[in-house]
């Protein structure tokens, strides 16, 4: 009976939430309808669909549909490069698309702290004022680029195709040659033979490898930097150094599509152990726990730093699984929020009182005078950006007196600030990629100093998309809610969690 009256409740929070005065806002509304079946639904239409966890991955089928099915188009080659995504900025539902749709909403209802419903918001909408926006399903929000280079990888430049965010721990751990993990867990929840994580529901990309190794992986992740705004500023002779990794490597052209929720914590994790959002313990920035109703806050200040206390046991990280492979190997992660296993990280620095404190504005380098003079937040993020650079090549400057890193990664924030403040194609969006490419550089060279540019794979990627927004559309959805007549709680920007009755 209880049961019954809460599917009831979600009915009608999905009625209130498709209503058609909440259609320039929701998307559409995601939850489950039972063990393995998920609902799909917007103001035009619903489908849904059902995992089949009995083969090696998991597939779906449509179950059944009304109207105009929202998860219709799952294509993940839509609107490549910077003047096509322009063009067709603020795509309305009909004209979006949703790649790994199915495999991406069923992982994310797996979570145990899942909630109800997800309300996905509309391309357009600018929620919290912000210019650019990610965190749905949508082509544009969920694609990252991707780029490596250097030993392991095939030199084919830019190929036309994509990548998952899933897939990147396994082929970096591929690379390396990361032993198999002797009980490792597949997308299906099954023991996986050939599996080098722990919980390893990505693969490693075949396209990329050529089968060789890798002494030594550097990856530089630009949080939240649009693909086709990376490829554009390449293309223009901006960001050279890693236009010099793309020419001698490979690049995805159609970007690595990020898991749901498209959103900083849930990606970063995703990354670094190849467990989606709803498998690694860290669904998004935040979210409710079920066990006591508290609210975790990855992005507030007295959490950030001890992001991965959530992280769950059944997950691997990647460096982890180089010190199961390489007992006393040395890693490296610099202001990357998911650093379990790193033998050096700037967090465990703030963790444990170590000092990591941030330079001042005037010894930051390669950050955009017209940018950082005005906006706050840009100035902030890189001076985060320095030290994370900073930190990133003193270990390769061995001064920890430690060994060169067997993975070093480096996590760079301003493009992620810049594309929420000036949209992704905007003036700080673009000197962001320009400052980060700059950094990038920084990194290269401590690596070519320390005579190991020959045997050091480079990975450059971004944790999840940026979409432009429309200016006028700013207004919240909560005054529309208020009177739905369901109890609820909405954080994170769209994940619903309906109040429980006795
Ligand atoms: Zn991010």
């Amino acid at each position: 009976v209880h049961h019954e009256r809460h599917g009831d409740a979600a009915e009608r929070m999905e009625s209130a939430l498709i209503d058609v005065v909440l259609a320039d806002r929701v998307e559409m509304v995601l939850r489950p309808v039972g063990p393995h079946r998920y609902r799909a639904a917007s103001v035009l239409g619903s489908v849904e669909f059902e995992r089949d966890t009995g083969g090696p991955t998991p597939s779906y089928r449509v179950r059944s549909s009304t109207g105009i099915d929202p998860l219709a188009e799952l294509s993940a080659d839509r609107w490549i490069g910077a003047a096509a995504e322009r063009t067709n900025a603020l795509p309305d539902r009909q004209a979006n698309a949703y790649p790994h749709a199915f495999d991406s909403i069923a992982q994310f209802f797996d979570a145990p702290h899942a909630p109800d419903l997800v309300a996905m918001h509309t391309a357009a909408h600018a929620y919290g004022n912000h210019l650019g926006q990610h965190g749905s399903l949508g082509v544009t929000q969920a694609r990252a680029p991707f780029i490596a280079a250097g030993p392991g990888v095939r030199s084919q430049g830019l190929i036309d195709s994509s990548t998952r965010t899933v897939d990147i721990a396994p082929t970096i751990a591929a690379l390396l040659g990361v032993a198999p993990h002797p009980e490792s867990i597949g997308p299906t929840g099954e023991r996986r033979v050939d599996g080098l994580l722990r919980r390893q529901d990505g693969d490693p990309m075949a396209e990329l490898l050529d089968g060789e190794r890798a002494e030594h992986v550097v990856v530089l992740l630009l949080d939240g930097c649009n693909a086709n705004l990376l490829h554009e500023v390449i293309d223009a002779g901006e960001a050279p150094h890693i236009a010099a990794l793309l020419a001698r490597g490979t690049g995805y052209g159609h970007g690595a599509i990020a898991s749901l929720p498209t959103a900083t914590l849930a990606n970063h994790t995703t990354a670094v152990t190849g467990a989606h959002p709803g498998h690694s313990g860290v669904l998004h920035n935040t979210w409710v726990d079920r066990r006591d109703g508290s609210t975790p806050d990855l992005l507030a200040y007295d959490q950030m730093f001890w992001a991965m206390r959530h992280l769950s046991p059944d997950v691997e990280t990647l460096f982890d699984a180089i010190e199961r492979t390489w007992p006393g190997a040395f890693s490296s992660a610099t202001f990357e929020f998911c650093d379990t296993g790193a033998s050096f990280s700037s967090f465990a620095l703030v963790r444990d009182r170590a000092g990591a404190d941030l330079p001042d504005a005037e010894q930051v380098t390669h950050a955009d005078p017209g940018s950082v003079a005005s906006s706050e937040a840009y100035a902030f993020m890189s001076r985060v950006d320095h030290l994370s650079v900073a930190h990133t090549v003193a270990c390769w400057d061995r001064e920890h007196g430690n060994e060169l890193p067997r993975l070093s990664w480096c996590s760079l924030a301003v493009t992620d600030e810049a594309g929420h403040e000036s949209g992704p194609h905007g003036a700080l969006a673009r000197a962001a990629v320009v400052d980060s490419d700059a950094r990038v550089g920084e990194v290269i060279a401590a690596v070519e100093r320390a005579g190991a540019l020959e045997r050091t794979a480079f990975v450059v990627m971004a944790d999840h998309g940026m979409e432009q927004a429309d200016p006028a559309l700013t207004r919240p959805w909560d005054d529309d809610l208020v009177d739905c007549g369901v109890g609820h709680r909405i954080v994170g920007d769209g994940l619903v969690y309906l109040d429980r009755q006795g």
